[in-house]
């Protein structure tokens, strides 16, 4: 998973490339490896160079200083915080990527491919164009250069198009065609998010700005407009006029990655007009009735609702509301530590834990507790969790995850690739709430069901989002699977050199 922006201004007085550093900051959840801006100035395109680009490991405001954002001159900007599935470490495969022939064209990309192997081979054998990183992001790029016959919106759609039929997985892009403009287009199942924001500029006219989700409109000042739709290309001139068109191909439905909602995104974003908040908190009461069933009939009780920061305090928040039980925050987070579940390694993931949270022990000690959590992946670190609130004192302790059990791995950009890796599969492909409880020295694990996960959804979105990606829980996965063993095999050598 990975954060992209793009931005287009003024000409007289842009500052697209500040306007993306600083949409790159509230994007900085997404990904924590890498970032990157590419600028094109249209005023220089006669000079010695119009594309201007800094990118490199690390955080955010760790990769841009005053004085290297002041270098990023021109009107339209596109940036990118990554979250890598392979190539960790690699500065070669930090985004941006650009070519500058034909016309110069620079991509930010999120999500994954599925049959990367395929298209980097007929790329290489058919087109004569070879991979200089291991990103899937790079051949995306090569096969728009290559299909791209000139500065157009008609030419970029038959590029676009041609992608659309070749390239399967989730691909939010955003990109600068040189001399052209701003585009921005989503794979024609939408699985990663993509929005579209407008502000009046002095001119008149309206700027725009694409993002992964709507965190950096709202803080830059941009007006939401409209989540990108599915298989939708936009193109704005250097003129900022918009044209946008909706590919019409066999077998398109909508399946934006359910994921987004329950984990992934920030919690002031809107993604597919759902707001995030409030599906965490509808996720909340679904899970709440399921264990109001539970106390019903005495098996469980308890004193209090906590979450585990961050992600699931909006669901635990509900969930404590529906019972009528005091929500109260055990574990206090320090905040200098990244993400664990990003972190790339099985041992960083288990020493982060430790570092990362302090119970609370006043507010523990001999009670019963619900700990909520967004899900369980791997369940190292929820087993942590747990073993940390019984050390504090507590008597009994429940884990609940706001996420139905996850069995199966994601090939559109999220990192749990084997599924025996997975706890709610395990070797057999598949482990049961009791199994899991003894797994993780719970008193007991409730998982949300399949059903509330997606009557939450439909509720929030007002019957919107209606069939989202589950794969990762059902093993049906919407795009075209060919290549999927490929890519599995290409993760497994390159995780074995991070751990
Ligand atoms: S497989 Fe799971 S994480 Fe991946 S896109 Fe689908 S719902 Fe999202």
């Amino acid at each position: 998973m990975c954060g992209v922006i793009g931005v287009i201004g003024n000409e007289e007085n842009s500052e697209a490339a500040k306007e993306a550093f600083l949409g790159l900051i509230t994007l900085q959840h997404r990904g924590q490896d890498a970032a990157g801006i590419l600028s094109y100035d249209f005023a220089e395109s006669n000079g010695v160079q119009s594309f201007h680009h800094a990118k490199n490991l690390g955080l955010v405001e760790n990769v841009f200083t005053r004085p290297v954002i002041e270098s990023l001159r021109g009107s339209v900007a596109i940036g990118h915080t990554r979250y890598a599935t392979i190539g960790r470490g690699n500065v070669a495969d930090v985004q941006p990527f650009m070519l500058n022939y034909p016309y110069g064209i620079g991509i930010v990309h999120n999500g994954n491919i599925v049959n990367y192997g395929e298209v980097k081979q007929r790329l290489a054998k058919d087109m004569h164009r070879m991979s200089m990183t291991s990103s899937d992001s790079e051949t995306i790029l090569n096969w728009l250069a290559h299909h791209i016959e000139g500065t157009s919106f008609k030419h970029l759609e038959k590029a676009v198009h041609s992608i659309f039929e070749n390239i399967h997985g989730a691909y939010s892009i955003a990109g600068i065609l040189g001399e052209g403009g701003l585009f921005a287009f989503r794979d024609p199942m939408g699985i990663r998010p993509l929005v579209l924001g407008k502000k009046k500029l002095s001119n008149g006219k309206f700027g725009y700005m694409v993002a992964s989700e709507t965190v950096p409109l709202h803080f830059m000042g941009y007006e939401f407009d409209r989540s990108v739709q599915p298989g939708e290309l936009i193109y704005i001139n250097r003129d900022l006029e918009l044209t946008s068109s909706v590919y019409q191909g066999k077998n398109v439905e909508p399946r934006p990655c359910m994921f987004e909602w329950v984990y992934f995104s920030s919690a002031e974003s809107e993604i597919e007009n759902t707001p995030v908040y409030g599906a965490r908190l509808e996720l909340g009461h679904q899970l709440a009735d399921r264990i109001a069933v539970e106390m019903k009939a005495g098996r469980l009780q308890a004193d209090l609702v906590a979450p585990v920061p961050d992600t699931s305090r909006t669901a635990a928040s509900g969930l404590a509301e529906r019972l009528g039980l005091p929500y109260r925050e055990v574990l206090i987070k320090n905040r200098y530590i990244k993400r664990t579940f990003i972190l790339n390694s099985q041992k960083n993931r288990e020493e982060a834990v430790d570092l990362k949270l302090n119970p609370v022990v006043s507010e523990i000690k001999g009670k019963t507790v619900i700990l909520v959590d967004d899900s369980i992946v791997r369940g190292t670190t929820s087993r942590k969790i747990i073993q940390l609130v019984r050390r504090a004192g507590a008597k009994k302790v429940y884990f609940v995850s706001t996420c139905p059990p996850i069995r199966f791995p994601c090939y559109y950009g999220f990192d749990f690739p084997e599924q025996n890796e997975l706890i709610a599969a395990g070797p057999n492909g598949s482990r049961t709430e009791e199994e899991i409880t003894k797994m993780l020295d719970a008193d007991g694990v409730f998982y949300q069901t399949l059903d509330s996960l997606g009557n939450a959804l439909s509720k929030c979105s007002l019957g919107l989002v209606k069939n989202p990606c589950t794969a990762c829980l059902t093993g049906k996965y919407p795009t075209d699977m060919k290549g999927a063993a490929e890519l599995t095999a290409l993760r497994r050598t390159d995780r074995g050199k991070s751990e």
